[in-house]
């Protein structure tokens, strides 16, 4: 009898190969932190289905909300209002930075990030954006337009939205102008007022969009001065500040918003990702006074703010709150980093280790410093025969990402980071 098709054979007759599945495995549950197989192996998550899974797979909380919600109205369209929806705006800014405390629901991290850009162009009536390199805000074509993580995403489809310029991120441990970290006196920050006096001025430039901790371009936090210069530099031109949170966000640093961190608030911050455990939801928020200056029908959505979605937001934020999830994720997150860092004072393929709660960044080099994708690839593959999913980053895919939903208890942690340090170790 002739054998069927497994599911990812399958996929590769339907599924555009455009769409790139990090590994060929096919998942059949997921709760917590773990997903089970069609093969009958067991992993653990620390993907966190790419940032998403912020309390894990199938919360109970998020299963029992969506399930009720599903009872009484799945989808308003725009026509209707709808009190889930409401109250998940409600819950959304209530954790949003001060003063950012109204917002538009969209589908998806990119769709947020075209709203922001919409947004900062209406109320300021200029068309220039300025990005960094390295950025990653997205695959529609005008996020795509300030997306610098890698020219695969670009190229083939050019041209992109006008008036969009680069500057460099301060990425420090692999500095754009080669300086040592501690006497680079903001280097990056001249060339973006070198930018601003030479190529576009500012009076011109509608805003500024910064992931305030580089995600798929590496995993890298901007230093604090960097930060602090961007928002009084965008303040005194009447530039928007827009911080894509969307990887960053919802507790993923072990704060609400990375932007805590840095004490600044922005103009705008785009939210997708943790928002809603798996379910599509993203938002664009900003202060009252800059959204009232949106006229109504500016812009407008069929499936944002969907009551299903919404619900499932809801659950997320109560159970990261009650649980005290940011507290612990942060205190075992740093224990992490400490442990991570002095596996990288003793290995020498480790080159650098940064990150915020449970958003780490391991960067692997070879012993002349470039960046070392195979070392990367041969820990991911070890993790993962040994039962723990991680992904990578970074322009040659040279970091590992280090994101356990915020669940992980101390024990899962200490697990998995044994694991990747027996990968670590057999590179040598
Ligand atoms: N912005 C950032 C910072 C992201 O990390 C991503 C996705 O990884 C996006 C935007 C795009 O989100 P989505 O894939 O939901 O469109």
């Amino acid at each position: 009898m002739k054998k069927k098709d497994t599911t990812v054979q399958r996929a590769a007759r339907v599924i555009t190969p455009a769409l790139h599945i990090y590994y060929p495995i096919n998942v059949v549950s997921g709760k917590g932190i773990h997903v089970h197989s069609s093969s009958g192996q067991t992993y653990m998550d620390f993907s966190s289905g790419l940032a998403v899974l912020n309390i894990g797979h199938n919360h109970p909380r998020v299963l029992e909300a969506v399930r009720n919600q599903m009872l009484h109205v799945i989808h308003t369209g725009g026509i209707y209002y709808n009190e889930t929806t409401v109250a998940a705006a409600e819950h959304l800014v209530s954790v949003t930075p001060k003063g950012l405390d109204m917002l538009f629901f969209s589908n998806s991290g990119a769709e947020a990030v075209e709203g922001a850009l919409k947004l900062a162009r209406h109320v300021t009536g200029r068309q220039g954006i300025i990005s960094f390199t390295g950025g990653f805000h997205g695959r529609t074509l005008g996020a795509l337009s300030i997306t610098t993580s890698s020219v695969r995403y670009r190229e083939n489809y050019l041209p992109l939205l006008p008036s969009v310029y680069h500057v460099p991120y301060p990425y420090c441990f692999r500095c754009p102008f080669n300086c040592e970290s501690n006497v680079c006196a903001l280097r990056c920050f001249d060339y973006l007022k070198e930018t601003l006096a030479r190529v576009i001025s500012p009076e011109e430039v509608a805003a500024i969009i910064i992931e305030p901790v580089l995600g798929e371009g590496g995993y890298f936090p901007a230093p604090h001065p960097f930060i602090l210069a961007l928002r009084e530099l965008c303040t005194r031109h009447g530039i928007m500040l827009i911080f894509d949170e969307v990887q960053s966000g919802m507790g993923r640093t072990g704060r609400w918003f990375a932007t805590e961190y840095y004490g600044v608030v922005p103009d705008i911050v785009t939210v997708a990702k943790g928002i809603a455990s798996g379910f599509p939801l993203s938002a664009v928020v900003s202060t009252p006074e800059l959204m009232r200056r949106w006229p109504e029908g500016s812009h407008g959505t069929t499936f944002g703010g969907n009551p299903v979605s919404c619900a499932a937001s809801i659950a997320t934020i109560e159970v990261i709150r009650e649980e005290g999830l940011l507290k612990k994720s942060s205190v075992i997150g740093t224990a992490a980093l400490d442990r991570l860092h002095e596996l990288a004072d003793v290995h020498p393929l480790v080159g650098s280790v940064r990150g915020f709660g449970y958003m780490i960044g391991v960067e692997f080099v070879r012993e002349t410093g470039e960046p070392n994708g195979d070392a990367c690839r041969k820990v991911l593959d070890y993790c993962l025969k040994k039962g723990l999913v991680l992904i990578g980053c970074g322009l040659d895919r040279n970091v590992i990402r280090f994101i356990p939903p915020l669940i992980a208890t101390e024990a899962e942690v200490n697990l998995a980071l044994d694991i990747m340090e027996a990968g670590v170790k057999t590179l040598s």
